[in-house]
């Protein structure tokens, strides 16, 4: 039994998922956490960790042909908690790469749009972004002002987007707009004239990770910029839901981070002339963060397999991201409360990862959203509105 698995998880993996785990873990000790405090703080996005990542297979780990890793469900969230244990930010950059942008080539693209961007993107050579939310329009996308207009055989977008994770790296923009026949995604190569990105600063979380501000001035691309198979917001949700199973893994890779430094820091400080961890009260904190990760992670692996077996519902995901951020941000918290004042440095990284969980409560859904879809499937009573 280890204080990090006291239910012995890993019987219910399979080898080719501990071995990928182990893997990435490798990679986010050695090139990750020996710097994730000084990124930080610079609030700088890491470019030189995408060719490895793309090397490990993770830009698009679970989608398949076109140079993608065609990996499982499961082996994905794997993967993506052990980002997440390094960083929220550093995982986010994988969930908007390959869960988002990817995806939506992926799914909605022509074949000529899939073989265009998927390969480079897979590859780490084109970073996309994913571009739905608008200054006035989050939860509810519906509301979104941006429009794309036809103008002879091409299209003509106007508007803005906000909170756009990477759009000032990328080199394509999944951009959503209203048209005259309902909501449609468009592949906007980010050196198109009209297109701007702005960073989004200062940011008291995901600092090592960056979002914009995305301006669509009269922004024109030809006829085949649409993406032919979404119709309406079921093409953007689609996506989402990639994005939002990803994330009931990874949140409990950061609050596995935590505990487990919480737990080392409290075997070594002595207060009373005693280790703090020898205390009844963290004993307690220690145990109930235990708990709550295992039982975490028993959830997401019970949607991953119902996702690699096709019967996953969409308010199952709800459960696992609204929970497991629910757990994740909660055993952050009470793990810094552990570290006492040195908590509130960057030299240990509860604190980092529950301002971190703060964006991940918000984004791809916030609470109340995941709250209200699964308050109208057990009553049957819509509370949206
Ligand atoms: C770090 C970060 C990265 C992001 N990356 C992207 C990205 O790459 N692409 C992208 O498109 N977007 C991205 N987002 C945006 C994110 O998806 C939105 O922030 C999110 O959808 C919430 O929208 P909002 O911030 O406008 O909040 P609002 O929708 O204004 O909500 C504010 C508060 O009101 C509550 N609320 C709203 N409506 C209701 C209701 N009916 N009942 C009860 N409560 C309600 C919300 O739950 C929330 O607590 C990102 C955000 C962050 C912070």
């Amino acid at each position: 039994m280890h204080p990090t698995d006291l239910i012995s998880f890993d019987t219910l993996l399979t080898p080719d998922e501990i071995a990928l785990r182990t893997r990435v873990r490798a990679f986010v000790d050695e090139a990750i956490r020996p710097n994730i405090a000084d990124w930080y703080e610079r609030a700088v996005f890491p470019r030189e960790i995408v060719a490895p990542m793309a090397k490990l297979g993770l830009l698009g780990l679970h989608l398949t042909g076109y140079g993608c890793a065609g990996r499982s469900a499961v082996e994905y969230g794997v993967a993506v908690a052990e980002l997440e244990a390094g960083d929220s930010g550093l995982r986010t950059f994988v969930s908007v790469q390959g869960s988002l942008a990817m995806t939506a080539i992926h799914k909605h693209g022509s074949e000529e749009q899939k073989q265009e961007w998927l390969p480079r993107m897979a590859a780490g050579e084109a970073i996309g972004c994913f571009g739905l939310t608008e200054p006035s329009a989050g939860s509810d996308p519906a509301s979104m002002t941006t429009f794309a207009r036809r103008d002879g055989d091409d299209w003509v977008i106007r508007g803005a987007k906000r909170w756009i994770g990477l759009a000032t790296l990328a080199e394509i923009a999944v951009i959503w707009a209203q048209t005259d026949d309902g909501v449609r995604g468009f592949l906007i190569p980010t050196s198109t004239p009209g297109f701007t990105a702005t960073p989004i600063t200062p940011k008291l979380s995901m600092r090592a990770s960056v979002q914009c501000d995305i301006g669509l001035d009269h922004v024109r691309v030809p006829a085949d910029a649409i993406l032919p198979h979404a119709r309406g917001l079921s093409g953007p949700f689609t996506c989402l839901n990639e994005a939002r199973y990803g994330i009931a893994w990874g949140v409990l890779g950061a609050a596995r981070d935590s505990y487990q430094s919480a737990l080392d820091y409290s075997l070594e400080r002595l207060q009373f002339g005693r280790p703090i961890a020898s205390f009844q009260l963290t004993q307690q904190k220690l145990v109930d963060m235990a708990l709550e990760i295992d039982k975490g992670f028993l959830l997401a692996l019970q949607l991953g397999r119902l996702k690699d077996a096709g019967r996953l519902a969409h308010e199952q995901i709800s459960v696992g991201k609204l929970n497991n951020t629910r757990v994740a941000i909660d055993v952050a918290r009470t793990a810094r409360t552990i570290l006492g004042a040195n908590g509130v440095t960057l030299d240990y990284s509860p604190l980092r990862h529950a301002n971190n969980l703060e964006s991940v409560r918000t984004y791809e859904g916030t609470d109340e959203m995941h709250t209200l879809i699964l308050g109208a499937k057990i009553t049957g009573l819509p509370a949206f509105q």
